[in-house]
């Protein structure tokens, strides 16, 4: 054996699934592989503890595959996930280690898509059924024998399964497969309720436990920012100047703010989208994968919505919203630094989370640096070095192709060659601020605050806001509109209950407009700005004469900003 294949090869798996998961380019054997792999393999019923990312799906199904007997075509081990994500990425795993084993079926069953196909892939011979609780009891009504076949069972991220409230249906399915099953229950956290799920329904369970959580951070390099609550957006936008990411994901508390953000960032060109639990599942699934082809660079999301999501490409995990415990921040950062890449973790911390942070820290035994919010001279140095990487591979090129036609012009305009490729600069970049000056005047004051100035943060976000801090919000600029858009806006506003999705909605439906060519929708207490293309605008407005939005009229009107 050579050295490389000596991890996964020595662990008495058939050679076949060894194969295909070196193929994969896995190396070694995670810890929690390393050690849940025999004791699966040896018929033990099993607890396995360890954070996001370290490689739990494969722990449980390498043995299992192993243990599947191709030729019988009946469910054979059955793996329960708490949401459909979750369900499809495991299915998606097993379909990938089993690659080489012909005859091996996998069915994921989830709510939300037709019922009858999944329990036609489930009698058709499925070996393997990866679900979600609620849905598989929907099947159970139907069919109370569909796992009477049965002999692995496998609860990943159970602490998740019963925090969504799928409690009661664990026990209906517990029921439902025979008592000789092997049982195994993988959690990132034990808290009571899932050691007593364990003392009833498991036989002398062996425990794993991967200390990782130091592990799973240190490839990711942390910091924090102090900013108040209402400077969060244009900070974002401050950062994103000059973070080198690939994909990025920023993780928000409400469905609101995943839209407000995502709106935000299409204004400013990045491809960005909201994801939260209101969006239906097969457009969440979109956006996932749109994530990881480079379709979309950046996600805002919510906890819910992201959770166990894996796209290696992520670079940076941007904590716009103070995460609601130290757990659910290792989660989070554990996107990024995927499969030991380098990741990238900034926190926004407002005056009165301070707190938090510093739970954070003593939970992760990390210190989180403090970084501070790019001044202008940065954001222009790094406009620079990106334009001079995209001009690069041109500059090598081009003279062969454009290298007559620069002459000419130069000749046709009586200019210099650095007159013209002035101007040549200058359309190319369209408009963007690339002078020291240029950048100053264009970026908003984006006041945070730091040791010294943290008094009188906090006194501002009590309300009793200091005449600075007044002022700062009052000279902030208004957001730069995209070439061709104007600002319109509405009187129905937060208190009329209108979200930016139903705004969107209406425009899109009623006004026939694509998606793209409605900008930033920015949702106030009593009224809401929206971003619509200035070509056809009076026609648009017409078509929209009529539309009512949460039962009132829309009465849509162009907004001057002067
Ligand atoms: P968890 O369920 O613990 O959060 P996953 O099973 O989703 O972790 O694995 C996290 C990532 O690590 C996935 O991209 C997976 O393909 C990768 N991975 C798992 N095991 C290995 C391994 N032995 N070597 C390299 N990458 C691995
Ligand atoms: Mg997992």
């Amino acid at each position: 054996m050579t050295q490389e294949t000596g991890g996964f090869a020595a662990l008495d798996l058939n050679p076949n699934i060894v194969a295909a998961v070196l193929a994969t380019g896995y190396e070694e054997p995670s810890a929690i592989q390393h050690q849940s792999i025999p004791i699966i393999l040896a018929g033990h019923d099993m607890i396995g503890q360890a954070q996001t990312g370290t490689g739990k799906t494969a722990a449980f199904a390498l043995p299992i595959l192993n243990k599947i007997d191709v030729s019988k075509r009946e469910p054979q081990a059955l793996i329960l996930a708490p949401t459909r994500e979750l369900a499809l990425q495991v299915a998606t795993a097993f379909e990938t280690y089993a690659k080489q084993m012909p005859g091996v079926n996998v069915v994921a069953v989830y709510g939300g898509a037709p019922m009858g196909p999944q329990l036609r892939a489930i009698r058709n011979g499925a070996q393997i059924v990866v679900a979600t609780p609620g849905r598989l009891c929907d099947h159970l009504r139907r069919d109370e024998k569909v796992l009477s076949t049965v002999q692995y069972l496998v609860l990943d991220e159970a602490d998740e399964m019963l925090k969504l409230g799928f409690m009661d249906d664990l026990e209906v399915i517990f029921d439902a497969i025979p008592a000789s099953r092997q049982t195994v229950l993988f959690s990132a956290t034990l808290p009571s309720s899932i050691r007593s799920i364990a003392e009833r329904h498991l036989r002398e369970p062996k425990h794993v436990k991967i200390q990782s959580k130091t592990q799973t951070v240190t490839a990711i390099e942390q910091a924090h920012l102090m900013v108040h609550a209402d400077q969060k957006i244009p900070a974002v936008l401050r950062l994103l100047e000059v973070e080198e990411f690939d994909a990025l994901i920023a993780f928000v508390r409400t469905k609101q703010a995943t839209l407000d953000l995502a709106a935000a960032l299409e204004a400013k060109g990045y491809k960005a989208a909201a994801l939260n639990g209101d969006i239906a599942q097969n457009q969440r699934e979109r956006v996932i994968d749109s994530l990881k082809d480079g379709r979309l660079d950046i996600v805002v999301a919510t906890d819910v919505a992201a959770r166990g999501l894996d796209v290696p490409r992520i670079t940076h995990v941007f904590n716009v919203d103070m995460p609601y415990d130290p757990e659910s921040y290792v989660h989070r950062i554990g996107r990024t630094g995927r499969a030991g890449r380098d990741g990238r973790a900034l926190l926004l911390v407002t005056p009165r989370e301070r707190r938090m942070l510093q739970v954070i820290e003593r939970v992760t035994g990390q210190k989180v640096a403090e970084a501070r919010l790019p001044n202008p001279q940065a954001v222009l140095d790094a406009r620079i070095k990106k334009l001079t990487k995209s001009l690069a591979p041109l500059v090598a090129e081009s003279e062969a192709s454009h290298g007559e036609l620069f002459d000419r012009l130069t000749a046709d305009l009586g200019c210099s060659a650095r007159a013209l490729a002035s101007a040549l600069l200058r359309k190319a970049t369209n408009g963007q601020a690339l002078d020291l000056a240029a950048v100053e005047r264009e970026q908003p004051l984006v006041p945070t605050y730091n040791q010294r100035e943290r008094s009188s943060g906090e006194r501002a976000e009590r309300g009793e806001r200091s005449e600075r801090s007044a002022g700062d919000r009052e000279r902030r600029a208004p957001m730069p509109l995209a070439e061709g858009r104007v600002r319109c806006r509405t009187a129905l506003g937060a208190r009329d209950g209108i979200a930016a999705k139903n705004l969107l909605g209406a425009i899109l439906n009623e006004g026939g407009l694509a998606r793209d060519a409605i900008g930033r929708i920015q949702v106030r207490d009593s009224f809401s700005l929206i971003e619509l293309p200035e070509d056809g605008l009076e026609r648009l407005l017409t078509k929209l004469k009529d539309t009512r939005v949460a039962g009132k009229q829309l009465k849509l009107r162009r907004y001057r900003e002067d």
